[in-house]
Order: structure tokens, then sequence, then C-alpha cells
């Protein structure tokens, strides 16, 4: 085999993409990876398929197309009162995935420190430290994920470059509180250090909670890089539209990276999500409740069956703790062993984590149609004997 980078090919295939083959390979419900089953609003599709046929499908400009950077503009307007100049401050990326890159390989220089916060999403620590960084891990555990600010605060030196903060966070499920997002705050202007904010489930924040974005937080609009994706906004995983908001010191050395790796996105695709962020209100607070209800019934559903779920404030996700079913084993067994014997994929929670003792925990995907979840549970129910 060819020598590869030594950090990339020490990492094996993503759990989501290995937990999804094996769905598919013994005809499992997928609770795995995240992804509705659902496609997102019909005219979003048709904007993006109008403009496939009837507009151009050349390059298009560098940072975006201009209707989808006015539409972030406007968008982080209306839902937390930024003021951003769509010109300077906003990039559209191939999905949230690049934009972390650019945001990491834009950023860092090599030794600088990076803090991160496990459950730790796939794509951090390898493009962390392939560009370079030396990552500084602190952890929040189930079934609190509490912030260990000691920890953190030890966590900051002088030579933090940024963090990088996912909330709503996958697959914690955890929305950080105004007073966690001050207190990171503080330490980002104490060591002069910014962040990389992974807003992707911006609207999936449950039970009349509001989504903070620590750009919004004093001091903050020049530290902070913030990153949605419309995979999420709109049900269209599929698409990979991202994008990036942004104080122009930050984003110059961002767009810098992008520009080498991707360059553009598909522009059929910008304008439907451009179309999109123009919604009513309504259809942001309907998604918001539509996926509340189905966090609500799939945690009920695995309640019933024996597992202890713990509570979910935002995403697509629960996590469980399946030791109450008297299951013998970690959690890769477990997720294993229910997606072969059940035909129900979950992901293991220990996949987000470097090393250590989460291994009783199974994180589910909430964000399929009822019947398929009700599938899923009689198929557990079934499984455990609880039916
Ligand atoms: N960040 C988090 C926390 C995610 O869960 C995901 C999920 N897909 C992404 C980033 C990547 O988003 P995208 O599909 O837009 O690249
Ligand atoms: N964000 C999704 C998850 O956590 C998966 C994204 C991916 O497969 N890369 O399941």
């Amino acid at each position: 085999m060819a020598q590869g980078n030594s950090i990339l090919s020490g990492y094996g295939t993503t759990v989501f993409e290995v937990m999804s083959r094996m769905a598919v390979e013994y005809n499992a419900v997928n609770l795995g990876q995240g992804f509705p089953d659902q496609d997102g609003p019909l005219d979003v599709r048709q904007e993006a398929a109008r403009y496939l046929l009837e507009e151009v499908n050349q390059y298009p400009s560098m940072m975006g197309l201009p209707e989808l950077r006015q539409a972030v503009a406007a968008h982080n307007k209306r839902f937390y009162g930024l003021e951003v100049d769509w010109q300077k401050e906003v990039m559209v990326t191939s999905g949230a995935t690049e934009a972390l890159a650019d945001c990491l390989f834009g950023l860092i220089e090599p030794g600088d420190e990076v803090v991160m916060i496990e459950p730790l999403y796939d794509s951090y620590l390898p493009i962390v430290r392939r560009a370079g960084g030396v990552p500084k891990l602190v952890r929040v555990t189930p079934p609190h994920w509490e912030l260990p600010r000691d920890d953190l605060a030890a966590a900051f030196s002088p030579r933090t470059k940024l963090i990088i903060l996912n909330s709503p966070m996958n697959p914690a499920a955890k929305v950080f509180t105004p007073d966690e997002l001050g207190f990171i705050a503080e330490l980002l202007l104490k060591y002069d250090a910014y962040a990389v904010c992974d807003e992707v489930y911006e609207h999936l924040v449950f039970d009349g909670r509001a989504h903070v974005p620590l750009m919004t937080l004093p001091g903050m609009r020049e530290r902070v890089l913030r990153i949605g994706s419309a995979g999420k906004t709109f049900s269209l995983t599929g698409w990979k539209v991202g994008y990036i908001t942004g104080a122009p010191a930050l984003m110059t050395p961002v767009a810098k990276a992008h520009q080498f790796m991707t360059f553009t996105t598909p522009p059929n695709l910008q304008a439907g999500v451009a179309h999109g962020l123009r919604k009513d209100d309504s259809y942001f607070s309907g998604f918001t409740a539509d996926m509340a209800a189905k966090r609500d019934h799939l945690s009920d559903g695995l309640r019933r069956i024996g597992f202890e779920v713990v509570p979910c404030q935002g995403t697509y996700f629960v996590t469980t703790d399946f030791r109450p079913l008297g299951f013998n084993g970690n959690d890769v067994d477990f997720c294993r062993t229910i997606t072969l014997e059940a035909g129900v994929a979950a992901v293991p929670v220990s996949a987000f984590y470097q090393d250590g003792d989460v291994t009783h925990f199974a994180r589910f995907c909430f964000c399929k149609r009822e019947e398929i979840l009700d599938e899923g549970l009689r198929r557990l129910a079934r499984y455990f004997g609880r039916s």
C-alpha cells in the first residue's frame, strides 16, 4: 500500500459510514448516522432545480452567490440581531465540514494549541492535527454533560490559538447555557484566542430554549467564526452547503484555505439555500417543533424498552445508557449486536472520545418518519423481550 500521510493513515473509516454500511448489509433500521429520511422543503428543491435548468452553471464567486451571502447575513440579523456585512463577512462552503477545515487550516500555525471539548465530531481532531495544531482536550460526559470549568480554564495557555465549540453539541445534545458561553468568552479574552463555533444544529434547540451564538456575547464579534449548514437547517444533508460568518480579519485567512480546497460550491444548490433562508419564521419554528416531537416519540419508546434515556436539549440525537437492559459488553459490541441481531443501527458514543471510560452509551438518531421510529422500537422491544 502507498505510504499515506501518517496522521490521516492512523484513522480508520468514520463510524458514521461504518454503521450505515452495516445497516444496509443487515437490512437494519438505520438510527445511526444522522440524516433525515425525508427531504427538505419542496420550494427549496424547486429553486435549485430551476436554477440548474435556467441559469448559469459555471464557477460562481469564490465567496458564494451574492444572494446566498445576503440571505446568510439577513438570517444572522433576524435570529440573533447580528449586523453582518454580506460582502466582507460571509463565505459559502461545501458543507460545514469544509467550513471547519477552512477555519482550522486558515488559522492554525504549527505548534498552536487548540482547545476542544469531547465528545468530538469526527473531523475536528484529524484536521487540527493535520494543520499542525496541538490538541488540548477537555471532556463532558453523560448523563449530565456538565462543563468542567476548572479543566477548561487549565486547558488554555498563552499558546492557545482557538477553541472549537459545538453547540448544540453532537452527540451530547447539550445546548451550552449563556453562563457557560460567558465563561468561555472570558477565557478567549484573557488569552487573546479565537473560537470556531460549529452551530450546524442552530435550529434544533428544544423546549423553548434559545440558541445563543457565542458571537453575540460582548467582545466576541471579532473573535468568533460561526458555522451553519443547510444540510441540517433544510434537511438536505447530501447537498453539502455550509456558510461561515466572521469578521473580515478572520475571514481573510479562512478564505485562503477555501480557495485552495474547493474554491466554490454548486451554484444551483446555493440558490436553493438562499431561498430557504428567506422562508418565514413559521418554517423554522415548525421544523424545530416537528423534530422535538420525533425526539419525544423515540425517547419515550426507548424508555419503555428499558433504556435509560439521557435528556436531549437539541440536535438530531438521543444518548441512551443500555446497562439497565442487562447487556454484557461495551458500546461497540452493543451497537454491532443490535444492528445484526435486532435489526436496528445506532452509534457507539465512545467513538466521540479519544479514550476513556464512556463505554456504555449508544446514540440513536430521531430525524426519521414516525413509522420508521416505530419499526425500530418494535424490533428493539422484541429483541430485548419487552413485547
Ligand atoms: N458538525 C457537526 C457537529 C455535525 O454533526 C455535522 C454533521 N453532519 C457536521 C458538522 C457536518 O455538516 P455538513 O454535512 O454540512 O458538512
Ligand atoms: N453528522 C452526522 C452524524 O453525526 C454524520 C455526518 C457524516 O456522516 N459525516 O451522524
